[in-house]
């Protein structure tokens, strides 16, 4: 792309010395009036302003406001070379910051998220694999190699090297001056290699080719529409939207695709190699600084094609997109829960409708918004409608526990068990499903009745036993199992109670054992790449059991699987979240379609004590819409989400009184919700009263589809001002009720 920056004599120029306003990054309430410097400057450029004693980064966000004293009024300090902000991606955070309720500062923080970027390109020194072996191999060294392979064309810092491969700086000194890694000096921030969108693809189905086409013309049209499409998983959705990137290529824009999980894009960074003869820019927490660096940067410049990345890429400076793919859209992990809460699917589609982007929304199982949004005929929807090749769905049963005979400790029933071992027979490969990572849900004190808590939140510790430790899953803090209760202090009395896929290890190689049994959990590897490697390994066949948590659900391919056993199908129906049902309806069938991938047809059962519930039943008949229908209707009665509105509001603080004293006045006050017709409920303790010494009170907040929640929130808001310790945060739409 050629002139990036804006016409020096147009509306969106300010000569030197003229008042700009300048956005930073800091929590202010308000932009800074400061004067364009010597040369100029850009509306949406990146700028350095001098703040009391620092400089920090801004980007000049339009005319000065003219309402500081003129004469204190500071310049810009410099413009930093990289092409300044577009005016799509201005007006994207100031609405994304409007909807959320975030301060634009912190919407900034968000688009600004690599290091370095006001320094100009330069040489570095970095280091890449040599020619030279080393003398002798050491579990260190191996280490370091493995990186170096597993990102083939990447360079390195010695302090990034080290960092990935988890060894001292030594080390990969060490190697260096045996010849085994090279240091050398290499420009940084290099383009990404040219993708090429006419290499042959695969041969579609007609129904993939019908719904390629329809997407492929979407994008060549260059206006904004959002398309759900979904298949089961198998049928080639993402061969589907692989052709939509290749429109967009042809078509000159960028295009973004979205996954849940870093451990599934090194398959698909594979797949876009295949497909388009190189590789992606990749954008998640898993990436180095100075890559994100490079990344952030020639997106910007417009030589990045494709990115592939985290909820976060949403934010990248885009050129001119085209196209946004977000993959298992119904996965919660696109909700950020911290800090700035937004869901990375629906901001996706405020920042396609403002750059005139088609949006690519696919799922097995789609979200109750999404299907809302298509019935409303604001979304349009592609379905494709069987598994590419020979797979079937699988047959779906539910196992009644009722009737099964079993001691207690014991979840395998001896129906299940059966159908194992004759998996074990043939050579194939079962998969046995537990959402609950750890070996025990709870320890209990068989003397008095004490369930081991931990100390910082109102939350039970979980036994790993793999870790030898109790570990608390709301704020991570670990402690040793004690001997002796901390209650009563009567010695080995305490008990593990409940399973976790630990403990289920443990169950299926008593049951089974001659089986090779794995325990496949996030918190059992040291890093994303070491598990990804152990999927791989499994997926070839090293197992014969695996035991998993939902992390196994995500769209990995385990061909040899055939049989999938739900150890609790009923896990997921209690509690209070209004998604409970959704949630189990999607968790059982992602988990389910991991069986029979290739020619062997599949088998999922289900341990269930409700096999009459509505939602187990709806998942064995395999009946999708009429789940969605009884689904929509009970949460269009209630007026809930996605036919109502909810806003979740927690006030927190180490002083409970303080916090319950807050909470009760801004519900008194509550003038501003009432005008629009909404409900506000609370103040009432969370639903986990107390994380981290922090006690927590919850109001939520309830309102027609079509009131304007976000302004009388804001004037709602605006009557307080909280002092001291108590933190406000305020989660438009929330996914989660903690
Ligand atoms: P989904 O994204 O719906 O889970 P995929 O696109 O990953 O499905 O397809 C599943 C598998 O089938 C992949 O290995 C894919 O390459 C293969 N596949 C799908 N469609 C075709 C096709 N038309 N020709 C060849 N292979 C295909
Ligand atoms: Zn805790």
């Amino acid at each position: 792309m050629a002139d990036t920056h804006d016409d020096q004599d147009g509306p969106g120029w300010f000569d030197e010395g003229a008042l700009v306003a300048v956005l930073t990054a800091q929590p202010l309430d308000r932009t800074l009036d400061y004067r364009a410097p010597e040369g100029g400057c850009a509306a949406g450029a990146f700028v350095e302003v001098p703040l009391g004693p620092r400089r920090v980064l801004g980007v000049v966000w339009g005319p000065g406001l003219g309402d500081f004293d003129a004469a204190k009024v500071r310049s810009v300090h410099k413009v930093l070379d990289v092409p300044p902000m577009t005016e799509e991606m201005r007006i994207f955070l100031g609405r994304a910051a409007d909807y959320t309720l975030t301060p634009l500062p912190a919407m900034l923080r968000l688009a600004t998220r690599a290091p370095g970027l006001g320094d100009g390109p330069a040489m570095r020194r970095v280091f890449a694999r040599g020619l030279a072996e080393p003398d002798r191999m050491t579990d260190a060294r191996a280490r370091v190699l493995d990186v170096l392979d597993e990102q083939e064309d990447a360079v390195f810092t010695q302090k990034e090297l080290a960092d990935l491969a988890g060894v001292s700086g030594g080390v990969v000194k060490g190697l260096a001056a045996q010849g085994v890694i090279e240091e050398r000096a290499a420009p940084r921030d290099l383009p990404f290699p040219q993708l090429d969108p006419d290499l042959p693809g695969k041969a579609l189905t007609d129904d993939q080719a019908a719904a390629a086409g329809t997407l492929a013309e979407g994008v060549a049209a260059r206006s904004y529409a959002t398309t759900m499409l979904r298949g089961v998983t198998g049928s080639g959705k993402t061969e589907v939207y692989l052709e939509a990137v290749a429109a967009c290529l042809r078509a000159g824009r960028q295009a973004l695709v979205l996954l849940p999980e870093i451990a599934l894009t090194a398959e698909f960074l594979d797949r876009v190699e295949q497909r388009f003869g190189a590789r992606p820019a990749e954008w998640h927490s898993g990436v180095t600084m100075t890559e994100r660096r490079r990344v952030w940067r020639m997106i910007g410049q417009g030589n990045a094609q494709l990115v592939v990345g985290a909820r976060s890429a949403l934010f990248l400076p885009y050129r001119d997109l085209g196209l946004i793919v977000v993959d298992e859209e119904h996965d919660t992990s696109y909700k950020q829960e911290d800090g700035v809460l937004y869901s990375a699917r629906d901001m996706a589609v405020l920042r396609a409708a403002i750059a005139g982007a088609q949006v690519v929304l696919a799922s097995a199982t789609p979200s109750l918004e999404t299907w809302a949004n298509v019935e409303a005929g604001k979304y349009r929807a592609l379905s494709l409608t069987s598994r590419f090749g020979p797979a079937r769905m699988p047959e779906m049963r539910a196992i009644d526990m009722r009737s099964e005979d079993l001691p207690g400790g014991r979840w395998i029933s001896p129906s299940l068990k059966a159908e194992v071992e004759a998996r074990l027979e043939r050579g194939e490969q079962s998969l046995l499903f537990l959402n609950r990572r750890g070996y025990a849900p709870v320890t209990i004190c068989r003397a008095c009745g004490h369930q081991v808590g931990c100390d910082h939140c109102d939350a039970r510790m979980v036994e790993h036993r793999f870790l030898k430790r109790l570990v608390c899953h709301q704020c991570g803090e670990t402690k040793p199992v004690p001997e002796v209760c901390p209650a009563c202090e009567v010695e080995g009395k305490l008990a593990a109670v409940g399973p976790g896929v630990e403990r289920m290890g443990e169950e299926a190689a008593a049951v089974f054992p001659d089986a090779r049994v794995e325990v496949l959990s996030s918190d059992m590897y040291s890093s994303a790449r070491a598990l990804k490697a152990r999927i791989a390994a499994i997926a070839e066949g090293e197992a014969d059991i695996v035991i998993g948590t939902q992390l196994v659900a995500k769209g990995h391919n385990f061909p040899k699987l055939t049989l999938v056993g739900v150890i609790d199908a009923d896990l997921g129906l209690q509690g209070s979240d209004l998604r409970a049902a959704e949630r189990t309806f999607q968790l059982m069938r992602q988990v389910a379609g991991r069986a029979g991938r290739a020619e062997a047809p599949g088998t999922a059962l289900l341990q269930t004590f409700q096999p009459e519930h509505p939602v187990i039943r709806a998942i064995v008949a395999g009946d999708e819409d009429g789940f969605w229908s009884a689904e929509a209707a009970e949460r269009r009665a209630a007026g809930v989400p996605p036919y109502g509105r909810m806003a979740g509001i927690v006030l927190s603080a180490p002083d409970v009184q303080a916090v319950f004293d807050l909470g009760a006045d801004m519900a008194r006050r509550d003038g501003p919700l009432r005008r629009i017709g909404a409900q506000l409920f609370g103040p009432a303790p969370a639903p986990i009263a107390r994380i981290r010494g922090r006690h927590r009170v919850r109001l939520l907040v309830k309102a027609d589809k079509a009131a304007p929640l976000q302004a009388a929130l804001s004037d709602w808001l605006r009557q307080f001002r909280w002092k001291g310790d108590i933190r406000v945060s305020v989660d438009i739409d929330p996914q989660s009720f903690y």
